[in-house]
């Protein structure tokens, strides 16, 4: 709704579809440029729509915000790395690592994008929520404005930053519809925990936190991952699975619905103990983009029109990683300082001045990224990956640690596991370093 003691201008200098962190950040960096800025968003209420895993990489935001990491409503900053491989007879190595360093933390996406949009309309960006745009407006083959059922507003310059499902820039013929092969599907769960338990079962601080990241069995062969994400009075769980093989998966009858999948996570009797006695408070699923670099429109720029976050294909996910929200709001930031320029040319948002944005994404870190990981894309769809590979190490453990009487040599127990899985230690050797060297 807008606010009723705003006045509304007949024209902007820019209008932002989307109040994600890719559209806030924008919108807030014009904004304090002193531009007129319409920030739109289809949600009740700003952030509402978000849902994301949970841990959020503090650099790029506070090239944005400087004060971020005092004064957003951040949960707990990451002290705790871990990663699993999970076995189907309930074996599980899990490795952890003890953080130096605050670089990342876990936040609630729609609060903080609550406080982005704040910090936005307190610069002077005109927020509306609960408005769906229909369409881009153009004009002489120039973006020219937004449609929402009969309102049409008018800027020099729209950035879109709709997200993933992009259906305005397919509405314009700019990209073709999500292809599976492209996508991942997120399934999520909160979990309603008290603060002492978390702190306590996962030996941590009221303001300390945990990432973890899961492999193997917990997607019951289906490439991607599972995640839990500590948070100050909430646990957050989810799967995270290749669409292509998902959509395989369930033709073959190997799940009935993804939903199992949390479920079977967070019954999971080696995890349940962690959040014994939590509640249920949320879940939902949403799309994610397995592979940002071809999920990337051809041009990020055309007469009138910037590209960016999601939209744009500017996330990374190397398995390990996953870099959504700090890419959106960086990139946001780029074709806020694009705009600016564009803007104070005499011919305006043409696509030949809009330009320097395309170059400053290419240019960026997060482009560098996007190729540097191109690799990982293959191995995060190859069900090898998370089926036979990811077996070795569980049943080599098995073979050292699960004795009668003859305690095996490392090297027996390594030549037994790799037997196990069809697989020569010299083959698997070779097969794990070209998958190595993708990670
Ligand atoms: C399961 C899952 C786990 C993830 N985990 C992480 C993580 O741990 N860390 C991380 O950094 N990233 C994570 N991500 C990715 C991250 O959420 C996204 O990269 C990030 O939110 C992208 O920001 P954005 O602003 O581009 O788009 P979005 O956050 O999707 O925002 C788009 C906005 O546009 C609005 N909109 C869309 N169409 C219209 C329209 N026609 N009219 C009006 N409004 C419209 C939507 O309502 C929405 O508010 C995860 C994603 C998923 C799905």
């Amino acid at each position: 709704m807008i606010k009723s003691n705003t006045t509304f201008p007949t024209k902007f200098d820019a209008i932002v579809v989307g109040a994600g962190p890719a559209g806030a950040a924008s919108a807030y960096v014009l904004s304090k440029k002193g531009f007129k800025v319409l920030l739109v968003d289809r949600s009740r209420e700003a952030g509402s729509k978000e849902l994301y895993g949970g841990r959020i990489y503090l650099g790029p935001l506070k090239e944005v915000w400087p004060d971020l990491d005092k004064k957003a409503p951040i949960h707990r900053w990451i002290k705790k790395e871990r990663a699993s491989i999970m076995g189907k007879d309930g074996r599980i190595i899990t490795i952890e690592y003890n953080a130096g360093r605050r670089t990342s933390f876990t936040a609630y996406l729609p609060e903080l994008v609550r406080w982005m949009v704040s910090k936005a309309e307190e610069e002077g960006t005109i927020f509306v929520d609960e408005v769906v745009v229909d369409e881009l407006l153009t004009s002489d083959g120039k973006v020219v404005g937004i449609r929402s059922g009969p309102d049409e507003i008018r800027s020099d310059v729209v950035i879109d930053a709709e997200g993933v499902n992009r259906l305005l820039l397919e509405k314009l013929g700019l990209v073709s519809g999500p292809r599976p092969e492209e996508l991942a599907l997120g399934i999520k769960e909160v979990l309603k925990v008290r603060k002492n338990e978390i702190n306590a079962q996962f030996n941590v601080d009221d303001d300390e936190g945990v990432a973890w990241i899961l492999m193997g069995d917990i997607t019951l062969g289906i490439p991607g991952g599972g995640f839990i994400y500590t948070f100050n009075e909430t646990i957050s769980i989810g799967i995270v699975i290749h669409m292509a093989n998902a959509i395989r998966a369930a033709e073959a009858g190997a799940i009935n619905h993804s939903f199992e999948l949390v479920e079977n996570l967070r019954l999971h009797p080696y995890f349940n103990k962690l959040w014994k006695s939590s509640d249920v408070i949320e879940y939902g699923a949403h799309l994610t983009i397995e592979d940002g670099l071809s999920f990337m429109p051809k041009r990020l720029v055309y007469p009138g029109l910037l590209i960016v976050g999601d939209a744009a294909g500017l996330i990374l996910n190397t398995g390990y990683t996953v870099r959504g929200v700090d890419f959106a709001v960086y990139s946001g930031k780029l074709a806020a300082e694009a705009v600016e320029k564009a803007l104070s040319e005499k011919e305006g948002a043409t696509e030949e001045n809009l330009k320097v944005y395309e170059d400053m994404v290419r240019k960026s870190f997060m482009y560098n990224e996007l190729k540097r990981h191109r690799a990982s894309k293959e191995l995060m769809k190859d069900p090898e990956f998370f089926t036979k590979i990811s077996r070795i190490p569980l049943k080599f453990f098995s073979e050292l640690y699960e004795i009668d009487k003859e305690v095996p040599t490392a090297y027996e127990a390594f030549k037994n596991a790799c037997r196990s899985e069809d697989s020569g230690p010299l083959s698997l050797m070779f097969k794990l370093w070209g998958m190595v060297k993708k990670l």
